[in-house]
């Protein structure tokens, strides 16, 4: 009989799981799995985060930015200057879908 390594609990040898350090129980395994899930989610959801811009002033064409900048465009907004990224942080541009929807 072999004992986990992480739990203590004895394991037969088909549910058990050699790692690095030794033989863990099918429950321990999937565990660090999920954490292991878990740290490359939230790496994920940092990556995909955008700056979200609204505008300020319709007339003026100024944005203000998630990261706490006022950016005003001489021509146009981000999208017909092609601005895909804040220059401030970087992150890709999300803007207000405020467009008018169509009556139904
Ligand atoms: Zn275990
Ligand atoms: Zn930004």
């Amino acid at each position: 009989m072999i004992d986990c390594i992480k739990c203590k609990n004895p394991i037969t040898v088909h549910e058990s799981h050699d790692t690095a350090e030794g033989n863990v129980c099918a429950r321990c395994k999937i565990a660090e799995l999920e954490a292991d899930n878990d740290a490359l989610q939230s790496q994920l959801d940092e990556h995909e985060s955008s700056c979200g811009w609204s505008l300020e002033d319709e007339d003026w064409t100024a944005y203000r930015t998630d990261c706490g900048h006022l950016f005003e465009f001489n021509d146009g907004g981000p999208v017909e200057n092609k601005c895909k990224f804040c220059m401030y942080c970087g992150k890709p541009i999300s803007l207000p879908t405020d467009e008018p929807k169509e009556g139904k």
